[in-house]
């Protein structure tokens, strides 16, 4: 099983540079190895006291990663291919962060992600 690592600082400063993945959710280069298989996925967690964007932030190529909590953009919508399992399912996916990237790489893969945003 791939062992993730994290992005270094200035790796993930340079995530935040140039169009917003909700402008254009379709890969790009790599911050790290330069590779253009970075992926990204973002989910609105409902249990959540006020609005959140949770994001993971990943690279196929050189298996690094990045996961992030922010305050959810006003007005965006966003589609969740996640959204159809249920509590325990998704709890079970999310217990062990490789096995929950391994599966939003699997997803990209079968062209189920990026999804799709609306603002
Ligand atoms: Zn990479």
């Amino acid at each position: 099983m791939t062992a993730w690592n994290s992005f270094t600082g200035d790796e993930v400063a340079a995530l935040t540079r140039g169009d917003s993945f909700f402008v254009a959710p379709g890969e790009r280069d790599c911050p790290s190895c330069g590779e253009h298989r970075l992926r990204a996925y973002f989910t609105a967690p409902e249990n959540a006291r006020r609005p959140t964007l949770v994001s993971y932030v990943w690279c196929a190529g050189c298996d690094k990663f990045v996961g992030t909590r922010a305050r959810h953009p006003e007005g965006l919508v966003l589609s969740d291919p996640l959204a159809t399992l249920s509590v325990a399912e998704r709890r079970e996916l999310e217990r062990s962060l490789t096995g929950f990237l391994a599966h939003l790489d699997r997803l990209w893969d079968d062209g189920v992600l990026p999804q799709t945003f609306a603002a």
